[in-house]
């Protein structure tokens, strides 16, 4: 075994069905009394309710968490946390709400308890990424990590299959570029392995049963380990044109990550025979062949396969490989602009990966 560092995130985490219950316990442990409460307008009568149950008013509930974090609404919350005497942030829904209470939290340093309800992971990461005109900036900061995360599987009932698998992707996608972060370590890999199992094996039988309370469990078990992933090592062209094609292009996060999983993938893999081989083992009927086992979870969770679908115009391709490789970043092969160009083309036809 080759010499690594590794570094834990310090996390406290409430997982389980029915947790959503511990909240007021766990702001007593956090010795806090007054949160704001936070989510998207889509998740207002949830946050509501959640809110009313602890006896808190309507006006300590803000509802306009936005993909992205824009500043705008950051500046507009805070607003709301100084008129208030607010001590703490609950953010329940996915990584846009969860954005929003870390971009608050860290602000103010004020403590921020998460209650995700996708798959995204951010809830596990010291990672925050902002928008100012259009344009994002992340960065990566501990102060940033939430206090304290509640995962109650019964949240996930109601993200639609759809949303449930491309958002089961999303995760998915942290913990392949784990295996072969510049960073990598052997205890994140082994989560990363399981994390990736636990979704393989659940978002089929939850996209034919968005009901189904077992595979709900192994799914929001799985995304847990591969937010750690993401938090825990550095990501790579995968995530990188991700970001490129959502930032600049305004495509739709899980759904992008979906598309580009295995034509990233199938460009890394002649430099990552270890990482292809442990990652066949893991999803299922592989044969061996990662990528097959990948294009044969992708063909069961019937996702959308082609980056135009959701108005990408084939004159942007070229400028979105520009603009992912302006910067330098590590990546396991080289980067090479004609073949980058090449696999944004075929994500954004919809061909097969290769
Ligand atoms: P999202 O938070 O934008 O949610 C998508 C929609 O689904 C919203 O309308 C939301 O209200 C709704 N929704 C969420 N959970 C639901 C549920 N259980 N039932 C019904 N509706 C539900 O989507 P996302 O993919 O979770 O997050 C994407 C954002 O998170 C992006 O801005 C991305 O950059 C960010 N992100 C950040 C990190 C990080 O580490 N900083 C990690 C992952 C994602």
């Amino acid at each position: 075994m080759a010499s690594f560092e590794y570094n834990g995130n310090p996390s406290r985490v409430i997982f389980g069905s029915g947790t959503l219950s511990t909240l007021a316990a766990e702001l007593a442990r956090l010795k806090v009394h007054t949160p704001l409460f936070l989510s998207t307008p889509e998740q207002q009568g949830s946050i509501l309710e959640l809110a009313k149950s602890l006896g808190a008013a309507a006006d300590h509930v803000f509802s306009e968490a936005t993909m992205h974090t824009p500043i705008h609404i950051t500046e507009k919350a805070l607003g709301v946390v100084n008129a208030f005497g607010v001590d703490s942030f609950v953010s329940l829904g996915g990584g846009s709400t969860i954005g929003l209470g870390k971009a608050l939290s860290v602000r103010t340093g004020k403590p921020h308890i998460c209650i995700p309800t996708t798959y995204a992971g951010s809830e596990m990461t010291p990672i925050l990424g902002e928008t100012v005109d259009g344009l994002k900036t992340t960065r990566r900061d501990l102060a940033i990590l939430p206090t304290t995360v509640i995962y109650d599987i019964d949240l996930t009932l109601t993200l639609p299959a759809m949303m449930s698998a491309t958002s089961g992707v999303n995760a998915i996608a942290h913990s392949v570029e784990a295996l072969y972060a510049a960073n990598k370590n052997p205890i994140v890999s082994v989560l990363a392995l399981e994390g990736i199992r636990s979704l393989a094996r659940s978002l089929p039988a939850l996209v034919s049963l968005p009901s189904d309370i077992d595979a709900r469990k192994d799914a929001l078990y799985g995304a847990w380990l591969c937010g750690f992933c993401l938090g825990s090592v550095d990501m790579a062209l995968h995530h990188k044109l991700c970001h490129t094609l959502g930032g600049s292009f305004n495509l739709p996060h899980a759904e992008t990550h979906t598309i580009v999983l295995p034509h990233a993938l199938a460009y890394n893999a002649p430099a990552i025979p270890e990482a292809m081989r442990k990652l066949a083992e893991v999803l299922p009927d592989s044969d061996g062949d990662a990528i097959k086992g990948l294009n044969l979870l992708l063909e069961r969770l019937g996702v959308k396969r082609a980056l135009k679908d959701f108005g990408l115009k084939e004159e942007d391709v070229a400028k979105a490989a520009e603009i992912a490789l302006s910067k330098p970043y590590p990546n396991p092969r080289p980067l090479e602009k004609a073949s980058i160009q090449e696999l944004i083309r075929r994500a954004w036809a919809g061909d097969n990966a290769r």
